[in-house]
């Protein structure tokens, strides 16, 4: 297919070049009516094939809509595919056997709190309320997860569940399965680039463009879904709103996730929220963004150290408050230091600790004053602040920075360190959305016809997401969002 586009354009360009260089005009544009437009006619359209717009497009499918699903990529995934794929829910069966308490009380005051009290109370409650129930369905899809809950970097609490396959792939096999299972057309390498609406304001489907930039019109009887994903690769966008966040600042996100929901929501009137609360995360890959590339033990596992070999901050704290604190150190730049007990026998992102070393993208070393040169931090500094911290968890009280979770001390090796970078994460605004996914307008109606799911919308995780909760918060709004649409009138 891409042989054949780049032989279509080299066609064009010759004959460009032929027509400037005899002074003939090219020919004149073909008379309205000879190019048809492809249109294509379903009750549901779904915009963005991560998990939000998949977890929709089931929906959908189950409550009887005839459902298409445009995804602009050559393939399925977007963001919920490379996340660390860890789910917050309070899930007494598996806690309860860890000795972990919890409440959906507990989890409503985390999330609300850890946003700065910015997150819509209403719209927490649905996503704490609805986790759990969100996680066995997708275990009714046939994803699996561990039966270990633990704590994810920023969750503030153990209620992060984890799939037993690396990455979202998980998630999205099971999903995909799921689509294809009820019938929905997914359209693979088709940009949706405009929301069309009728006379009265009802969004009644989609102008998009196939990879041969091709134009087709998909007409929605019932809904959109627009489920695009977030804007932390739009690098003009995002620094619109945080001017730290320039090309330099790499970001753990797909190339995919330039908030072309943003834009089009904005051209039918949609009320946007929180779009400055931009998360940036202080595990990043110093030469990739990606949140690949260390191991990842949970946080009651690790200290975070900076070039003078001393901690800086709580590792247990909110993910904007670490990210703050790192920007305030030489170079912005951090080492994670964890021991043999802290290790995981693959990482969430299917790597192990051999491939990680190989790669240097993990220093081992047998004592702390060889780890110490290896990341070429003062020794003395780095055994005095290793010493000091594992007071502190046998005292199970951190006099210097407050962590609350302390596992276990840093004292078996052999001994790794992980360098680490402020990344941009996720973006926490988006469109206004109600109880029932109905993106509302700037009047503050709904705006017939609309929907969305994910991270397109915003309003949820106030100024700060907490680990675990955005898989939790695509799966349970992508489904309520499916379910409006498809029951529209
Ligand atoms: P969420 O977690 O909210 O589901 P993801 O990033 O996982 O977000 O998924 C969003 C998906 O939407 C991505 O696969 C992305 O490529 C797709 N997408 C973004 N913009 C468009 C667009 N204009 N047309 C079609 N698909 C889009």
């Amino acid at each position: 297919m891409y042989q054949k586009k780049w032989g279509v354009m080299l066609l064009v360009l010759a004959l460009v070049v032929v027509l400037a260089l005899t002074g003939c005009q090219p020919a004149a544009e073909p008379e309205p009516g000879e190019h048809e437009v492809e249109t294509k006619e379903t009750d549901v359209v779904v915009i963005g094939g991560g998990g939000a717009g998949l977890a929709a497009a089931i929906t959908a499918a189950d409550n009887g809509a005839e459902v298409i699903l445009l995804e602009k990529m050559p393939r399925l995934g977007g963001n919920t595919l490379i996340s660390g794929c860890a789910y917050n829910a309070v899930d007494p069966e598996r806690q309860s056997k860890q000795g972990i308490e919890d409440s959906i009380d507990l989890h409503f005051q985390h999330t609300y709190e850890g946003g700065d009290k910015k997150g819509d109370p209403e719209l927490i409650r649905i996503l704490v309320e609805n986790a759990l129930d969100g996680l066995h369905w997708l275990e009714s899809l046939g994803c699996e997860f561990k039966d270990e809950v633990y704590t994810v970097l920023g969750a503030l609490w153990p209620r992060s569940h984890t799939n037993v396959k690396p990455l979202g792939t998980g998630y999205i096999e099971a999903l995909e399965n799921g689509a294809n299972e009820r019938g929905v057309e997914i359209y693979l390498d088709t940009k949706a680039e405009e929301l069309l609406q009728d006379e009265d304001g009802r969004v009644t489907g989609v102008k998009a463009v196939d990879a041969d930039g091709n134009e087709i019109i998909f007409t929605a009887r019932k809904g959109v879904v627009l489920a695009t994903g977030g804007f932390a690769a739009n690098v003009e966008l995002r620094s619109q709103y945080d001017s730290r966040l320039t090309a330099e600042i790499p970001t753990t996100n797909h190339p995919g996730a330039t908030g072309d929901g943003i834009v089009m929501a904005e051209k039918v009137g949609a009320e946007f929220v929180g779009m400055e609360y931009i998360q940036l995360l202080p595990t990043g890959d110093p030469e990739t963004g990606s949140l690949a590339g260390w191991l990842a033990p949970g946080v009651d596992q690790m200290i975070y150290v900076n070039k003078e070999g001393k901690r800086f901050v709580a590792e247990d704290e909110r993910r904007d408050v670490m990210t703050n604190a790192l920007f305030e150190q030489t170079d912005a730049l951090m080492y994670v230091v964890s021991d043999a007990n802290s290790v995981w026998e693959v990482t969430s992102f299917g790597e192990t600790e051999e491939q990680l070393v190989e790669m240097g993208k993990v220093l081992k070393a047998d004592t702390l004053e060889e780890l110490a040169e290896k990341i070429n931090v003062p020794a003395d500094a780095l055994v005095e602040t290793v010493a000091r911290y594992n007071e502190a968890v046998e005292n199970d009280h951190d006099p210097d920075f407050g962590k609350k979770l302390l596992g276990h001390k840093i004292e078996t090796p052999p001994f790794y360190a992980s360098p680490r970078v402020p990344t941009v994460h996720h973006t926490m605004g988006g469109v206004k959305i109600d109880t029932l996914a109905r993106v509302i307008s700037k009047d503050g109606n709904p705006i017939p016809g609309l929907y969305a799911a994910g991270e397109v919308t915003g309003g949820i995780h106030g100024t700060n997401r907490l680990g675990g909760n955005a898989i939790a918060d695509i799966i349970v709004f992508g489904r309520i969002a499916g379910e409006s649409a498809a029951n529209s009138k």
